[in-house]
């Protein structure tokens, strides 16, 4: 399968390449030049596979020029042999509601299903090439901790977190700075989460650094992560057995819910895609009324969505404007000038699919407590997001996607109702172990010059 640029797609990439790098020289996303589309006779096929043959099917569709489906197969049953569920995800009920669980990887949200494979795509690439490999990536609590879990002691590789100091929550932290390995470094920023971000970036435009260290990153705009996140809503649609199945998703990044529209338009009958925001509700403004217009970032009770712009709304806008770069380039602009409006064809296309609603604090923390007393479940702030919208749409048998175990967030569910669910037993043990990490000011020399000293 060959990959273009969202904003030039004049040239060809293969899977390598777009793994790699992943963001485009020009700034833009890959994406697929085609689709496999699966008929309903193809979908019945796929039915009865467990989660780690069905992942080798999707998976395979965009990458079998990189990896051989054998070798796909057994990589893709190492990357799941690390999560607590034997079929990777759970579907559980809260009455009509499905929940999609998707936490039970090692750090303890949905991260780990991409992550885990994305660890052993490294790894399976540096056994083809020598090279060294540096990853960097900025984190707000969840990604870090699992690009660590999926890069620890591998060979060939290491990997630099940032994070803002004193700005995650404590289980958040611990899960990163008590792994031991040597490949692994921590880094705390003396400032916040854009802080670190815009470290990362700037590192990444200084091409003579970035080539010197062979500088490669594992955000949410990687490809990778999207293709391995679309096979859940496979799984779950298979699993639930209906005609159609709708889902509600907690988002920040538009990640998450953009794998669920590639499952659509591989031809699985999704009918729509809820997306669920908190306060942060960019999103909601744009697909309810065309406003994308980002504002400043509040900080909630869910931070892994408090994002006020969507890296991967840009696959989208290049979907709904049949794969035009030169339309994509220029809305690009316009959001870089922070003065994009959608149009009202293109607001038609995207209401197709997509509906959205956003919950702001006080309405999740009501449904967190509400669900506790009437069906004893303890859900996690973002997921409760899910939940909260997907009622406020009246949509009561949809499937909410749970992106992580409510024990990460246990300020949330304190105050919700004073309760907070432990961590698994196999992860208690991060609780009183050492932490090893580095504080750095908030100045981009200073962590280039560390992390020369430890390449
Ligand atoms: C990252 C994250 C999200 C948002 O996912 P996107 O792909 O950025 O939309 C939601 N919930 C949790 C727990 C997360 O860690």
């Amino acid at each position: 399968m060959k990959y273009v640029s969202t904003r030039d797609n004049s040239n060809e990439y293969n899977f390598e390449e777009v793994f790699i790098k992943g963001l485009a020289d020009d700034g833009g996303l890959y994406v697929p030049t085609s689709l496999k589309k699966y008929t309903h006779k193809e979908l019945l096929d796929l039915k009865n596979l467990n989660y780690n043959e069905l992942s080798t099917e999707i998976i395979n569709q965009f990458l079998s020029d990189f990896i051989s489906k054998e070798e796909l197969l057994s990589l893709v049953k190492k990357s799941y042999s690390t999560f607590r569920e034997k079929e990777v995800v759970k579907i559980s009920s809260i009455g009509k509601l499905k929940l999609l669980e998707l936490f039970h990887g090692p750090t303890l949200a949905f991260k780990d299903v991409a992550m885990q494979f994305i660890g052993n795509l490294y790894e399976y690439y540096l056994s083809k090439n020598d090279k060294k490999i540096n990853i960097v990536v900025a984190t707000s609590g969840d990604t870090g901790a699992a690009a660590i879990d999926a890069i620890k002691g591998k060979s060939n590789l290491n990997i630099f977190v940032l994070h803002p100091n004193n700005r995650i929550s404590p289980v958040q932290r611990k899960l990163m700075t008590t792994v031991e390995e040597k490949n692994v470094f921590n880094i705390a920023i003396d400032g916040n989460f854009d802080d670190c971000q815009n470290i990362v970036k700037s590192m990444f435009s200084d091409l003579e650094f970035s080539k010197s260290i062979n500088m490669s990153g594992v955000n949410s705009i990687n490809w990778a992560r999207i293709i391995a996140q679309a096979v859940y809503y496979f799984y779950a649609y298979f699993k639930l057995g209906k005609e159609t199945v709708s889902f509600s998703v907690p988002t920040g990044n538009f990640g998450d819910v953009f794998a669920g529209y590639l499952a659509k338009i591989m031809g699985l009958p999704i009918d729509k895609l809820i997306v669920a925001t908190n306060e942060n509700d960019i999103l909601h403004r744009a697909i309810s009324k065309g406003d994308y217009i980002s504002r400043e970032v509040k900080e909630t009770l869910s931070p892994s969505m408090d994002i006020q712009l969507a890296s991967n709304f840009e696959r989208l806008i290049y979907y709904i404007n049949n794969s035009d770069s030169k339309i994509t380039l220029d809305i690009m602009k316009k959001i870089k000038q922070n003065s994009y409006q959608i149009e009202k064809n293109n607001l038609d296309i995207i209401q197709k699919d997509f509906l959205s609603e956003s919950c702001n604090e006080q309405e999740t923390l009501d449904i967190i407590k509400k669900n506790y007393e009437e069906n004893n479940i303890i859900l996690d702030p973002h997921t409760a997001v899910g939940v909260g919208a997907a009622k406020k749409l009246s949509f009561n048998d949809c499937v909410v996607l749970s992106t992580a175990h409510p024990c990460k967030f246990p300020d949330a569910t304190n105050n919700a109702i004073n309760k907070n669910k432990k961590l698994p037993r196999e992860l208690q043990h991060v609780l009183d172990k050492n932490e090893n990490f580095q504080v750095l000011k908030n100045n981009v020399e200073d962590i280039k010059k560390f992390v020369k000293s430890k390449v």
